[in-house]
């Protein structure tokens, strides 16, 4: 018997005793020889005891198969409640459950996966659909229908209601479909920022390849522009050589393939030929005949250069 694992209340001797009869009801709902060594005992209450008996399955290192006995009061049989296999304090178990979409990772989605996402979904926000839109040429309220009514007798024949086509440019669905906004959900504010930093944190200023850089994205002629609130602090690399290509860069971000940052050294040119005209150098026709290799016109040359 375990005193680590006898509690402090005094369990009932006859229940305690029942080691032999708590084995019995351990070896009948296990597999013949795994039940081990009795380990201890807990009493549950009164006249109610917990046997533990050690496990000798391989899979199952660390769990006890757990006995509990009772008797009624005033009796003095013993009989078994229930026998079930428990995890002890060092049993080997497996990882908590987690559910699907917290266990699922960015890069886990292969071809023809789908991934639904939750009408709550915190990164989204609704789009204009143009169910709210109010009808051509209706009046958002009384006031400014009246309004209306009385800046449009200044300026035109009648009330915009008598025009022909109603105007397109400048109503709420033509600027939504302008914005990118005429979605069912876009992007919410939580949404941009969660982007934004996951970006920074990839091909951000303080990366250790943007530390390194050069010069940063901002002034490579291989980044191109990305529109929307975004484009602000972000592009997209185009350098195939570099890694970030295809990517989000941060305009802080940078790397050795900066378009500016090493320029290829020209080819040397050869000086260009420099013309004396301030003498005159003599090239005979043909060598002297008795002086060898020099020439018989450069002894008169020199000599006369001398006189002068
Ligand atoms: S090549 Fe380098 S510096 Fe240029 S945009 Fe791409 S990541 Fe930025």
């Amino acid at each position: 018997m375990s005193a680590a694992t006898t509690r402090s209340r005094t369990p009932d001797r006859l229940c305690a005793e029942a080691v032999d009869l708590a084995r019995a009801a351990a070896e009948e709902a296990a597999a013949p020889g795994v039940v081990g060594e009795h380990e201890g005992l807990v009493s549950e209450g009164d006249r109610v005891v917990t046997h533990f008996f050690g496990c000798r399955e391989a899979g199952y290192r660390g769990w006890r198969w757990a006995v509990t006995v009772a008797r009624a009061s005033r009796a003095k049989i013993v009989t078994v409640d229930e026998a079930v296999l428990l995890p002890g304090p060092d049993a080997v178990l497996a990882p908590e459950w987690v559910p699907w979409s917290e266990r699922l990772r960015p890069g886990d989605m292969g071809p023809g996966d789908l991934l639904p996402t939750e009408a709550d979904d915190l990164r989204l926000e609704p789009g204009y659909s143009g169910e709210d839109e109010p009808p051509p040429h209706s009046a958002v309220s009384h006031e400014m229908a009246d309004l209306a009514e009385a800046e449009d007798a200044d300026v035109t024949a009648g009330p915009p209601a008598h025009l022909a086509v109603p105007p397109s440019r400048g109503t709420i669905a033509a600027v939504a479909e302008e914005l990118g906004m005429r979605r069912a959900r876009v992007l919410s504010r939580y949404g941009l920022h969660a982007a934004a930093d996951r970006w920074e944190e990839s091909f951000g200023a303080k990366t250790p390849m943007a530390q390194a850089a050069p010069a940063s994205c901002m002034s490579c002629g291989f980044l191109t522009p990305i529109g929307g609130s975004l484009g602000q602090a972000f592009g997209v690399c185009a350098n195939e050589f570099s890694p970030a290509d295809g990517h989000v860069v941060s305009l802080g971000y940078g790397c050795g393939g900066h378009s500016e940052a090493a320029v290829m050294p020209k080819p040397p040119q050869p000086a260009p030929p420099v013309i004396d005209e301030t003498r005159v150098d003599p090239f005979p026709l043909r060598p002297s005949p008795d002086s060898g290799s020099v020439p018989a016109t450069e002894d008169a040359s020199t000599a006369e250069l001398g006189h002068s």
